[in-house]
């Protein structure tokens, strides 16, 4: 296959197929309109970003279009910022609806319409069964259900009362419009479903001219009809409701779109449910949606991530007719993989120690030139300030190093990145006895950090020079949860990380991350990803989350399965 940028990068899979053959059979007139169908009752998740992937990857792959359509049956719910945030996740996904965006609360005049119809042709009725009762009617998976006494209501009477009900002379949970399917059904949901109920709230869209609103199983599958979808793509747990989506379209004999069902994303170490999600910020868990350890877009942005290497994971991950967890250290790969080619390069020490450089003249400052990414030239080179007192990593220092341990250590010799070569001569420790500074020699001959005679070391670090360096603030994060799978916890909010964010306060920054904007994500050398937080960082002190560390989990895990394999 080419490699043209409309073609698919991920592997083929089984929607790709059937909508391949509908076109090659000229079913729906060669058109491909699919839908993203949010409920504005939160916001959006990885997994949404899955079937967004997936509903506007289509529509782009096959020259058609995608929807936005809000699915705001619920007055309960849903709530206007949820909206404009889907609708900002979308677009920063990098996708466009153009002139389709649509909500469900636009069909509701139709929907009604349709209701009628089907009272009409004796398909559907009014029941007065209580709640309880008709949950009591429904029968079990042995068991089949129950005729309400209700349901051989004459059509007049069923179009009089559900006339009644929109104009609000019943009360909530009085009365509700049911399909007249089949209560033996083997599908439960086929038991004479609940098509209207009423709820006397006020909606964000249509404010108080209903008091019914229609249930998911007939608002869907209706308003898939009205915009002339072609492929319904929805997640497996919908796969007993085609059926019904089915039954109304085909009642009503009007226009057909094809249900196709795919299973959800789960994704270790994380929850990926709007309940769950809700639960952790109204419990104060995470610092609101867009907290940088919640699997959130507007989380992820947050964090640094990019919506390139979210597209490419989407696809990565592909399509299944089955549930399965992926690994996080994939999502985070596809991470580190684009930052890997992009990010510009900077030096910075998270928990700082003082060096002195004795043999370097105070009050003098000389510039060093460094790379700004060794993966792409046509990013250049910066200058970096150096002068006798510097900052290093306190763990790149041991006093008494095990054998294993190749840096700086006393009488030991170490390059220090773009800059020269460094002996430790001394300890400097504070009242409490701890190392508080650190005394050593640098050799003029390896300006540029290599030795004219060929000597060698064993390692190198990075350095911030100490009056120049940037004060700063850095937060790490780790998985939220301790355990792969936490939605099988009994309780998902026992198995929270409590390391999960760490933040250090004195970090030292190479100056000319001042001028970084927020939000762009660069390296930190030898410490990973890093971006300006756009919540908490301000000119005077930079906030930067990490993004991710530059260990790749998931090539090592990739090697261990091949050597697996192997054996
Ligand atoms: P949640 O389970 O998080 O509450 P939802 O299904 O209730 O999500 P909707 O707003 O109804 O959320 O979902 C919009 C679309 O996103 C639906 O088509 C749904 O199938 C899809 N979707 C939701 N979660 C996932 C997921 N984990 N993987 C793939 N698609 C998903
Ligand atoms: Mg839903």
């Amino acid at each position: 296959m080419p490699t043209d940028a409309k073609e698919p990068s991920g592997p083929s899979n089984f929607i790709r197929q059937i909508i391949q053959a509908d076109l090659k059979r000229g079913k729906y007139e060669g058109r491909v309109v699919t839908r993203f169908p949010p409920e504005p009752n939160g916001y959006l998740h990885i997994g949404h970003a899955k079937s967004i992937c997936l509903n506007f990857g289509f529509a782009e792959e096959f020259g058609g279009t995608c929807h936005l359509r809000f699915d705001d049956t619920n007055p309960s719910k849903e709530n206007v910022t949820y909206v404009e945030s889907i609708k900002e996740d979308v677009r920063w996904l990098g996708f466009d609806w153009d002139a389709h965006l649509y909500f469900s609360s636009d069909y509701f005049d139709r929907l009604y319409e349709y209701a009628i119809s089907l009272i009409k042709l004796g398909k559907a009725y009014v029941d007065s069964l209580a709640p309880e009762e008709i949950r009591a009617y429904r029968g079990t998976l042995t068991e089949p259900g129950k005729e309400s006494p209700y349901r051989q209501r004459s059509v007049e009477e069923n179009l009089d009362l559900f006339q009644r009900m929109a104009a609000g002379e019943f009360e909530e949970g009085e009365c509700v419009l049911r399909a007249k399917i089949d209560m033996a059904a083997a599908n439960i949901i086929m038991r004479d479903p609940t098509l209207y109920r009423i709820r006397k709230r006020s909606h964000h869209r249509t404010n108080d001219k209903w008091c019914i609103y229609p249930m998911y199983d007939f608002a869907h599958c209706l308003s898939d009809s009205i915009e002339r979808i072609t492929h319904s793509i929805c997640t497996l747990e919908f796969e007993n409701n085609r059926e019904l989506y089915d039954w109304i379209l085909d009642t009503l004999g009007i226009y057909h779109p094809q249900q196709i069902e795919f299973a959800r994303l789960n994704l270790s170490y994380t929850v990926l449910s709007k309940r769950k999600l809700i639960e952790l910020v109204d419990g104060g868990f995470v610092d609101g949606w867009d907290d940088p350890r919640m699997p959130t877009i507007s989380g992820f942005r947050r964090r640094g991530y990019t919506p390139g290497a979210i597209r490419n994971f989407c696809d990565r991950i592909g399509v299944a007719k089955r549930d399965s967890m992926v690994d996080l250290a994939l999502l985070e790969h596809c991470i580190r993989e684009d930052l890997n080619k992009h990010a510009p390069r900077f030096m910075g020490v998270l928990r700082p120690l003082r060096v002195v450089i004795e043999n370097y003249p105070a009050g003098e400052t000389e510039s060093l030139e460094a790379i700004n990414n060794p993966e792409d030239e046509r990013m250049g080179t910066r200058l970096i300030p150096f002068s006798r007192e510097l900052y290093i990593e306190r763990e790149d220092f041991m006093e008494d190093p095990p054998k294993k341990f190749f840096r700086l250590a006393p009488g030991r010799e170490v390059r220090l990145r773009y800059a020269y070569f460094i002996t430790c001569t001394g300890i400097v420790r504070d009242e409490n006895g701890e190392i508080a500074e650190l005394r050593c020699t640098y050799d003029p001959a390896t300006r540029g950090g290599d030795a004219p005679d060929g000597r060698k070391v064993k390692s190198t670090l990075h350095w911030v020079s100490a009056d120049h360096a940037v004060n700063g603030e850095v937060r790490l994060y780790n998985h939220l949860f301790t355990v792969e799978n936490p939605a099988a916890a009994e309780d998902f909010k026992a198995v929270l990380n409590p390391d999960s964010l760490e933040i250090l306060g004195k970090a030292k920054l190479e100056p000319a991350l001042a001028g970084l904007g927020i939000g762009e994500p660069c390296q930190f050398e030898r410490l990973g990803y890093f971006c300006k937080d756009l919540k908490y960082s301000t000119a005077d002190q930079p906030v930067f989350n990490r993004v991710v560390t530059l260990r790749d989990q998931w090539a090592k895990i990739k090697k261990q399965q091949k050597a697996d394999k192997k054996q």
